[in-house]
């Protein structure tokens, strides 16, 4: 019978890299305990209508892009393409609107795409957001900066740049449209045919499109820059946010082109890019969305947020930093000799659990000489033989792996020497 692959788009994470999201994954739910940002569950599956109304009809992961089925019973249900539709819907489900107006959260786990998978780009990816909704103020755009870039620089990346811009609002954004609408119906005939498409019923996503003869038609003096069209309002929040993130040494770039890709954003968008993962270079992004609760019901609701690619933070992690690093090894392989070994050595284990020594017990009937070989390549400290012989004596054989010193210790004091061996270990 022939094997079952991975489908496309999708990976296995496992040893080692497992430990290196384990380290990303670390410091993102503690991040969120000191900003009090808390984490919601949201399942992997939302009625289809959630995103179509929330991400927008208009954008390529409604239209291109989703995993969407229908049920056994004939609803339409959709895999989650990213979470901030999600938890504005449980967040108006759940009425905090009117009781409980103002809430953080944070998110972490599987989002689904339909792309056309390269290195950074998959079908199933993980990303974490964090959200702060209820909030009108530039300083929660700025905390939402701000904790990106701390989790950024404690996760070790380094040289990313912050982009920002504004997409206006109620009050400039249509007059901005219809300028850029113009602009780009003067030359339809030259943009794909995704684009020329849609110039008429949602003009920003021209912006976004990948397609670089369309990007150097928009890259041009004449091209009119939403910068110019920001009313007083979304021109103070602008200047207040960066005055903020500059105070707090973070210098962002305004990037007039940056509109993302989804629908749900006003005033404040920003990116968070990197030279060295080629075309798939942005590692995160966000912005304010105070139209989303609109468009799911409930009128008014301001939030700002971001979200991060995981994979694309590992592999850049990857690049920046010696991976293994993050490795979890086993302080001690514990290696039985025969039944009677494998006893002793399963009690020691318990042992070394309650004092939070890592181990690792290997079962195979191999030779010695395997089991050392073994104990190397998943760079163990020390080593334990124990067999027939050592339940009889009520000793161990220990090996220091890293001098090659080798020596026999009673059951009694073993525990003492190899909790003292882990400390000095792990102060080094
Ligand atoms: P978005 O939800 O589109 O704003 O994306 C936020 C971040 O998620 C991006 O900056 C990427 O780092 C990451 N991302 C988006 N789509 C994918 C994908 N198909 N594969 C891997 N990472 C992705």
């Amino acid at each position: 019978m022939e094997k079952i692959t991975l489908p496309k788009g999708t990976k296995d994470i496992g040893d080692p890299e497992i430990f290196i999201w384990y380290h990303v994954e670390n410091i993102v739910r503690l991040e969120a305990a000191h900003y009090h940002y808390i984490e919601l569950r949201t399942p992997l599956f939302e009625h289809t209508e959630l995103f179509a109304r929330g991400v927008g009809e208009e954008t390529d992961i409604v239209q291109k892009e989703m995993y969407t089925f229908l049920d056994k019973g004939g609803r339409s249900v959709t895999l989650r393409p990213e979470g901030t539709a999600p938890v504005m819907r449980s967040y108006l489900e759940q009425s905090f609107h009117i009781h409980n107006p103002r809430m953080k959260y944070f998110y972490m786990g599987p989002m689904f795409r339909y792309e056309r998978p390269q290195a950074g780009r998959m079908r199933q990816f993980h990303q974490f957001g964090f959200e702060a909704i209820g909030f009108q103020s530039p300083a929660a755009d700025a905390e939402i900066i701000l904790l990106a870039d701390r989790i950024y620089k404690k996760i070790g990346l380094k040289n990313i740049r912050l982009e920002i811009n504004s997409l206006g609002c109620r009050k400039c954004k249509p007059q901005y449209l219809e300028t850029l609408k113009n602009y780009l119906r003067n030359q339809a005939a030259q943009f794909c045919k995704n684009c020329s498409n849609r110039i008429e019923t949602n003009p920003l996503r021209v912006l976004d499109c990948k397609n670089e003869s369309c990007q150097n038609i928009l890259h041009n003096e004449s091209f009119p820059i939403i910068q110019n069209f920001l009313c007083d309002e979304c021109r103070t929040h602008q200047n207040h946010l960066i005055g903020i993130l500059e105070s707090a040494q973070i210098h962002p770039v305004i990037n007039p082109y940056l509109v993302r890709g989804l629908d749900y954003y006003i005033k404040t968008t920003f990116e968070m890019k990197t030279e060295e993962l080629g075309a798939q270079n942005a590692i995160g992004g966000g912005g304010r969305y105070d139209n989303l609760s609109d468009a799911l019901g409930v009128k008014g609701i301001p939030g700002v947020g971001f979200a991060a690619g995981m994979e694309r933070i590992i592999l850049l992690l990857q690049k920046q930093s010696e991976s293994k690093a993050f490795f979890q090894k086993p302080f001690i392989y514990l290696s039985p000799l025969d039944q009677q070994g494998e006893n002793v050595l399963l009690k020691l284990s318990i042992v070394l659990d309650e004092k939070s020594i890592p181990f690792y017990l290997d079962f195979s009937d191999k030779s010695l000489k395997y089991h050392f070989k073994n104990a190397q390549r998943m760079d163990a400290s020390f080593i334990i033989i124990a067999g027939e012989n050592e339940h009889q004596t009520k000793t161990y054989t220990l090996k220091n792996l890293l001098s090659g010193e080798q020596k026999v210790v009673s059951q009694k004091t073993l525990i003492g020497d190899l909790l003292e061996a882990y400390q000095n270990v792990k102060n080094t």
